[in-house]
């Protein structure tokens, strides 16, 4: 017998946290699913310092503290990976590892993963200087030389950003041209603080602590180099993770599940919020938002559909 829940979320970002806390507060019987840590990506960030009100805080103590929150006001947490979702009448079926659930509305806040560059030092200097968000983590790079890699638009959009704060920005490019916007280009290249390294990939991230430097290959020579760098930005795509929708939902180009102002999917009942959405600014806040958005839209819809 599946356990019924008024709502179900998938995913314990702060998306999902932020859902929690409103829906728990609202009175619904709230299921969090979350198949890894709590907090998703901000559990790996060392520090953040864009959250509203909070000037420093840790990552995973923010997620932490978002979590009791919502604990206090009865949200139920469940350790678990989500295998399959289906309608089942006007509700909707979860299944699990162990278990299956219903939800009258269910939430999607699953998140995103980054796509990594899969060399060494890259997994052991997250947070030590190697990011996958400039926008976070730029401010604590002053005036020292970081590197971009990638040739997109998050790719020059985000090195610029970088140059608020570092002395130089070294963009790395497997080819020898962008495939970002032209007029992001522009920019990029107007830039004095930006410098471009083509035909090029990084083979190893070098440092013991924190990031030292880069070793890198050019792609037609061969030739091989060290560049001296005190950060790495890595922005080669990502990837939503949504391998449990088995096509239930049609996505955007990039795998995102498409969404209105009111995070509602194009299902009845079905939400989706944060990095896992399209058009997401992939930010802790910007997630707390739609997770907001998506609980209160959740909420009306039960008292009007099931009506109570
Ligand atoms: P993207 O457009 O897919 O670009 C990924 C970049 O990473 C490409 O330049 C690619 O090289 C490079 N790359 C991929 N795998 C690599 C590897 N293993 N090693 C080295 N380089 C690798 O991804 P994105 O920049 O994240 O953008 C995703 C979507 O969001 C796009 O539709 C983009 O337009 C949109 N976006 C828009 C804005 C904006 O409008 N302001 C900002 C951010 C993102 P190649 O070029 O050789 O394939």
């Amino acid at each position: 017998m599946a356990t019924e829940y008024d709502i179900v979320i998938i995913g314990g970002g702060p998306g999902g946290l932020a859902a929690g806390l409103y829906a728990a507060r609202g009175r619904r019987s709230t299921l969090l699913l979350e198949k890894g840590v709590i907090g998703g990506q901000i559990a790996l960030t060392e520090t953040v310092e864009n959250y509203p009100g909070i000037e420093s805080i840790n990552g995973f103590d923010l997620a932490q503290a978002m979590l009791k929150h919502a604990e206090n006001y009865g949200l139920e947490t469940n350790y678990t990976s989500v295998s399959g979702l289906e309608q089942s009448g006007d509700k909707w079926l979860i299944r699990t590892e162990a278990e299956e659930f219903l939800a009258r509305a269910l939430i999607i806040t699953s998140g995103a993963d980054y796509n990594r560059l899969g060399i060494p030092g890259e997994d052991r200097l997250i947070g030590h200087g190697v990011s996958y968000c400039a926008t976070c983590d730029a401010a604590f790079f002053k005036d020292v030389a970081v590197a971009i890699v990638g040739g997109g638009d998050a790719a020059v959009e985000e090195g610029l950003f970088t140059t608020r704060y570092a002395s130089k920005t070294h963009l790395i490019h497997r080819r020898d041209e962008l495939r970002a916007s032209a007029i992001l280009q522009e920019r990029a290249f107007a830039n004095p603080k930006m410098d471009f390294i083509w035909n090029t990939v990084v083979t190893e991230v070098v440092g013991e602590d924190e990031v030292e430097s880069l070793k890198l290959r050019n792609t037609v020579t061969g030739e091989e180099s060290q560049l001296p760098v005190k950060a790495i930005f890595i922005f080669i795509g990502q990837h939503p993770n949504i391998e449990f929708l088995d096509g239930l939902l049609k996505l955007d180009e990039g795998g995102h599940i498409p969404v209105n102002e009111w995070m509602e999917t194009e299902l009845p009942g079905l939400y989706a919020a944060g990095d896992v959405r399209t058009h997401s600014a992939r930010q802790v806040a910007t997630s707390v938002g739609d997770g907001v958005t998506a609980a209160i839209t959740a909420d009306h819809y039960i008292s009007n559909h099931f009506r109570e």
